[in-house]
């Protein structure tokens, strides 16, 4: 696999669609080993950078996919030789944001494609129909896990569900949900708590579901699958606006997503800026 890029800390593989399908395949194959694959976004990244133990769990996974056109752009931008002072930096830098919106090819240099963790659901899914790979979701709200594995059935009609449940991320359940996934014997795990519960919960109980070869973080993904939130349409999606959509949508995400936007810009700006010096 190539070498990894880090971003605010966070150490990312440029990956692809693809790339992500045949390291799954590699994982599952393993016998004595176990994964996690992580699908960090801007907000993510704020949040990570001010939690070093969050850092510390998302660093730990076998692959960590970018999630989010802010992940690329931030790559981009800290590859980019530094300008020398303040002013022509401050160009550079809304420079570098103006190719995110025309979609300039250089944004796709260093990591190369968007990866997100609700493509990546469908996308094992598609393939598990092929491998025979059986599926756990876990997560999100009553009802709605087992939605996704009817409305995924429909689109991919020959994979396999071991199981789904929305459970909760306390540590009160854990046991609970642990047994009922060792009963469902699954090869792959995808966890949908939200960040950081997803990926704490993985990482405190990965070890106590051996027949898990891979686990993966995916946020709203079960909520998508199940049709439950509909995606934003595939231009705005290739426009990388699927956050305005979003704030759209759901309103109430407003900070989260000025997180995702302003306050991560500002992060990354200052990781580079930190070293401009004002002559
Ligand atoms: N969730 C849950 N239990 C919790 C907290 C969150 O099941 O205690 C689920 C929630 O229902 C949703 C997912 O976790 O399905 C988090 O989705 P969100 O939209 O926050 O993720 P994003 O895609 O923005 O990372």
């Amino acid at each position: 696999m190539k070498k990894k890029v880090d971003i605010a800390g966070i150490n990312f593989s440029p990956v692809r669609y693809d790339d992500v399908l045949t390291a799954v395949e590699v994982f599952v194959r393993q016998e004595k080993t176990q994964h996690t694959i992580f699908t960090p976004n801007p907000e993510m990244l704020v949040n990570a950078n001010k939690n070093p133990d969050f850092q510390k769990t998302l660093n730990s996974a076998s692959l960590l996919i970018p999630d989010g056109i802010g992940i690329l752009w931030a790559a981009h931008y800290l590859s980019l030789p530094k300008a020398g002072n303040r002013v022509l930096e401050w160009f550079r830098l809304w420079g570098s944001l103006f190719k995110v919106v025309i979609r300039s090819k250089k944004i796709y240099e260093i990591l190369p494609e968007r990866v997100t963790g609700t493509d990546t659901l469908f996308k094992i899914v598609d393939k598990s129909q092929e491998k025979k790979w059986r599926i756990y979701l876990l997560g999100a709200a009553p009802g709605v896990a087992n939605e996704a594995i009817n409305q995924l059935l429909k689109k991919y009609p020959k994979a396999t569900f071991a199981g789904g449940f929305a459970g909760d991320p306390s540590e009160a359940l854990e046991g609970e949900i642990v047994d009922r996934i060792n009963r469902a014997t699954p090869d792959i795990l995808f966890v949908a708590y939200g960040s950081p519960a997803q990926e704490e919960w993985i990482t405190r109980n990965l070890k106590k579901m051996q027949t898990v070869k891979v686990a993966l973080g995916v946020g709203g993904a079960i909520d998508f699958a199940a049709g439950r939130i509909k995606r934003s349409p595939t231009l705005m999606r290739k426009l990388g606006l699927e956050w305005l959509w979003r704030l759209f949508r759901q309103p109430k995400r407003i900070k989260r997503i000025w997180t995702a936007t302003v306050v991560f810009v500002r992060l990354i700006a200052s990781l580079k800026g930190s070293e401009v010096s004002d002559e």
